[in-house]
């Protein structure tokens, strides 16, 4: 079996036979829908997956809840002090991760850290995108642009490729779907799709925007008629509403000379 709980922000509780894995856990649902399907899971392998190190990817209690694998991107490591042996692998692109329950490679992103793919032994594939996105912000002011536009492109079909020389098609992908990119929100998401063969598709990184997304996600169900999408709307998750204000975008741009 497989559940995919979407939680927060780009926080996924994905639940397997014998495994919960726990992607960049940041904030819990107001319903505790995280911590309670961890109480729920108690004798099933527990993960924390982190692709990076940004404050809406990170909460210091993966450190703490006990019996836990973490798996973290080297900058999380780094920069949140999860090192081994509290990390049960620091990963780099490239690298990958093996033990009874999964293997994961981790992939670049167009931002810090890593995107993942964990494989598990009955062959399903879930891809979690960590902030891995064609950002193709095309108003962006001139002081926060780290690349060109061609070159933000060309950086993304470049980790599609690498991507697709380990598998051309997924089962469970959890990829951002930005309103913050404006016309150009479903830019990476439809590059993605047109790439990489996708069982379910679970927008995230919305920051709580609902009706922009559910107007987007219903052009990619057209679009991709074969991949069931799946979102879930702000009463549905039960999520705090999400502002960026000055001192997260501060932390975020700063922290990272970008916007994901
Ligand atoms: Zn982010």
């Amino acid at each position: 079996m497989i559940e995919v709980k979407y939680i927060y922000h780009s926080c996924f509780a994905v639940e397997t036979d014998n495994t919960l894995l726990v992607y960049d856990f940041w904030k819990d649902s107001q319903d505790m829908r995280l911590m309670n399907t961890i109480d729920a899971c108690e004798g099933k392998q527990l993960y924390f997956i982190t692709s990076h190190f940004h404050q809406d990817h990170f909460n210091p209690l993966i450190g703490v809840i006990p019996e836990a694998r973490r798996l973290v991107s080297y900058d999380t490591s780094k920069r949140r002090q999860i090192k081994p042996p509290l990390a049960t692998a620091v990963l780099r692109p490239g690298d990958t991760y093996e033990d009874d329950f999964l293997k994961l490679n981790a992939l670049r992103s167009t931002d810090v850290g890593i995107a993942t793919l964990v494989t598990l032994p009955d062959g399903i594939t879930i891809y979690h995108a960590g902030d891995n996105n064609n950002w193709y912000f095309t108003d962006d002011e001139d002081d926060n642009i780290r690349c060109t536009l061609d070159e933000m492109e060309g950086m993304f079909i470049s980790n599609l490729r690498e991507l697709r020389a380990i598998t051309k098609s997924v089962d469970y992908a959890m990829f951002p779907v930005d309103p913050r990119l404006g016309n150009e929100m479903l830019r990476g998401a439809c590059q993605w799709l047109q790439q990489v063969k996708t069982g379910h598709f679970y927008p995230m990184h919305c920051w709580g925007r609902w009706t922009e997304i559910n107007e987007g996600i219903a052009q990619l169900k057209e679009l991709f008629p074969e991949t069931e999408f799946v979102c879930t709307t702000a009463e549905e998750s039960n999520e705090e509403p999400i502002f960026l204000d000055e001192e997260n975008k501060e932390t975020e741009s700063t922290a990272s000379s970008d916007q994901a």
